[in-house]
């Protein structure tokens, strides 16, 4: 990756694109044969210089699309957790704000609530013709802000702009990223280039409940496909506006274990030696925590274990307790029965069959260290599985991106698989080769204090108009 940077970041010096400049040296230094290829080179980088103008002018207009659509919240109906906020049909209202935007800039808009408001909206411009399509993808959705009293830099719902930064719920995941993609082909525009092949623009909803069937799959169904797609989620850490050809799995389970309710004086006849043990009681939450270092050590295991080329830190495939809960009654009692639920981040090459099967014998094999679990086993539950994707970092898609962000940040580009799970990879398996790449951190994302920053925003927003310009011709 690192080689290939170089040569395209000394071609935009000399003015031409990585793809031309890998040309030059196969057909060598004869001027007659190089003549209309630096002409071509020359008149490509000069529409990419006004294009990326174009974004700079378009800063104000992207700051506003950012903190207008931050303002309006659209948590995902359902998310687990106490209502802090009644947003429910917010989705919609995202959705009927960006109409007009995407209108006013010549897109054809179609706009439907597969689910009663919880409104997707796709925006496309018809291409010039002979030129490849894309679609650029991202969620109307947010999680919920969680306590109010946890922002302490900004309220969730204000769109505050401060420090370079633009504040709130959303900021980073991912109506920064929504904005970008809609300043990015408005560029284009502005700067007098009609793409040659179709650009998508698809806002869609539930995305962080995986309610695809309202979201992605419903936009999939009706048929919008393209040639590639850039999903614009926030793709760092570890690097910033990394591209992200690949995403882990994500499996969510819960543990039940069983216990044996009964006073809580009897504790001591239950962890003293010489005590009474399961005849009189047995605490559910002490088994529960045996299940617990079960997976904590095969975590560890998966730490040295397992690896991709695209996850190049140590660690990256992690099981993780999320919820764990206990005595349901009180603590007068022992407890009867303890849950925990995970959150198992796999790598891509693993099948969730033998993810199930890797933790399933490990949950075993601690269980029959322990006599009260060996007569009652855990109980496991698979609840959702959502699939990686593994798109090649030689693939088209992967090549036009690298080439647009070498132009525009007149730096290496820098590829690492996705931290966690996107769109892209419903988007993968209808078969649309789709990468993400996008604003912000995931270290913000969920968390009270969210933000994006307005440096990186209009970062993406010209990456985005370079890869039109790659992709799709002009
Ligand atoms: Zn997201």
């Amino acid at each position: 990756m690192k080689d290939k940077g170089k040569i395209s970041r000394r071609a935009f010096v000399k003015g031409a694109t990585a793809s031309l400049a890998v040309t030059t040296t196969a057909f060598g230094n004869s001027d007659k044969k190089n003549k209309p290829l630096k002409q071509i080179s020359k008149k490509k980088n000069q529409i990419k210089k006004k294009v990326l103008t174009a974004v700079d002018n378009l800063r104000d207009d992207l700051i506003q699309l950012v903190c207008e659509t931050v303002k309006i919240p659209s948590v995902t109906p359902g998310y687990p957790g106490p209502k802090y906020d009644s947003a429910d049909g917010g989705e919609t209202k995202v959705a009927k704000y960006l109409k007009p935007v995407l209108e006013e800039i010549g897109l054809k808009t179609d706009m439907w609530e597969q689910e009663k408001g919880r409104a997707n909206i796709v925006g496309t411009l018809k291409g010039s013709g002979n030129g490849k399509s894309l679609i650029f993808n991202g969620h109307i959705d947010v999680v919920p802000s969680g306590s109010p009293e946890m922002w302490t830099a900004a309220k969730p719902w204000s769109g505050k702009i401060a420090d370079g930064k633009i504040w709130g719920r959303g900021s980073c995941d991912m109506k920064g990223g929504n904005a970008a993609a809609i300043i990015a082909l408005k560029a284009v525009l502005n700067a007098g280039y009609r793409p040659q092949g179709d650009v998508i623009l698809e806002y869609v909803v539930g995305e962080e409940l995986m309610h695809t069937a309202a979201g992605i799959g419903a936009v999939i169904e009706r048929g919008y496909r393209a040639d590639a797609a850039i999903v614009a989620e926030p793709s760092a850490p570890p690097y910033r506006l990394a591209i992200a050809p690949t995403s882990t799995g994500m499996l969510l389970m819960r543990v039940t274990v069983k216990g044996k309710a009964v006073h809580s004086s009897m504790r001591s006849e239950l962890v003293r030696a010489g005590g009474a043990g399961a005849k009189v009681g047995v605490n559910s939450i002490d088994k529960v925590m045996i299940i617990y270092q079960a997976l904590n050590q095969l975590e560890d295991q998966w730490g040295q274990a397992k690896s991709h080329p695209m996850y190049t830190r140590p660690g990256h495939f992690t099981i993780h307790p999320g919820v764990i809960t206990g005595g349901p009654v009180g603590a007068f009692l022992i407890s009867d029965e303890s849950k925990i639920e995970y959150y198992i981040s796999h790598a891509p090459q693993d099948t969730p069959e033998q993810v199930k099967e890797e933790v399933e014998a490990q949950i075993d094999m601690f269980a029959k260290t322990d006599p009260w679990l060996r007569e009652n086993p855990p109980k496991v539950e698979w609840l959702v599985w959502w699939p990686p994707y593994d798109v090649s970092a030689e693939a088209p898609i992967c090549k036009a991106v690298a080439a647009a962000y070498e132009a525009a940040l007149e730096e290496d580009a820098k590829y690492y698989g996705f931290a966690a799970v996107d769109d892209a990879a419903f988007l993968n398996r209808a078969g649309i080769p789709a990468i993400s790449i996008g604003p912000g951190s995931l270290a913000v994302a969920h968390a009270p204090n969210e933000y994006v920053e307005i440096a990186e925003l209009v970062d993406a927003a010209k990456i985005y108009a370079l890869s039109i310009i790659e992709w799709c011709g002009v």
